[in-house]
């Protein structure tokens, strides 16, 4: 199967409500555009040279989703072609786009990303930090916070990822009950190529796919 058909296999079985990003680090723009072709509107970058070359020559002919640890002094060149920072994880990073966003008169959709599994090396803030950033985050005019994403540690067994998507859907909906002001609660960002399944039964609505789209990186 190429590409294009691996896409719309994928696609074909996701219940509906789930949106599939194409997780695209080190994939060439014609990779990406065949994606497009199986029905992908939407792609994942980290790193934020790569994206912006590659967004140089596919432009918006796909939404752009930033699912890397954004660096400080990348987030000005980001926020231009940038469609949602999935991985906003401190005050930092976030007053950085505000002040960025700001210049450019423009909104950036965020989703917070939550360290589930609790690992010092690992981005995102803490499930029980949450809250706290959060509410600050929602008081910068030009973010506007609208779910969560998570990765959790990586398994060989999917079902040993469970406890950190549950985790990460009780950090969810209790977000949900404090209806801040500013917050929205309607993206919740988990599963990759081997734990997407697990990830929708726990109420993940974006998934985040490489490898099962562009087979295994080198
Ligand atoms: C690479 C990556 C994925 C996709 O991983 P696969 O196992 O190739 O499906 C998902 N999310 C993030 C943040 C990634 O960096």
């Amino acid at each position: 199967m190429g590409i294009k058909e691996k896409v719309r296999a994928i696609l074909s079985q996701l219940p509906p409500g789930v949106t599939l990003v194409a997780a695209t680090k080190t994939r060439s723009p014609e990779e990406i555009l065949k994606a497009a072709e199986g029905g992908i509107e939407i792609v994942g970058e980290n790193y934020a040279q790569e994206a912006e070359a590659k967004y140089q020559v596919i432009g918006n002919r796909v939404n752009w989703h930033f699912i890397g640890h954004p660096q400080r002094n990348k987030i000005r060149k980001l926020v231009r072609f940038i469609d949602m920072i999935e991985t906003v994880d401190s005050l930092e990073i976030a007053s950085e786009i505000e002040k960025r966003c700001a210049l450019l008169e423009k909104v950036m959709p965020v989703l917070v990303e939550i360290n589930s599994g609790r690992e010092p090396q690992k981005a995102g803030v803490l499930p029980e930090e949450a809250d706290g950033l959060i509410k600050e985050i929602s008081k910068y005019p030009h973010l506007r916070v609208m779910g969560l994403m998570t990765m959790g540690p990586m398994f060989g067994d999917p079902e040993d990822s469970r406890p950190y998507f549950v985790e990460t859907r009780k950090v969810f909906e209790r977000i949900k009950s404090l209806q801040i002001p500013n917050v929205e609660t309607r993206y919740l960002s988990m599963g990759m190529t081997n734990s997407y399944k697990v990830a929708i039964e726990e109420g993940a609505n974006i998934v985040r796919i490489g490898t099962k789209i562009f087979g295994s990186r080198e």
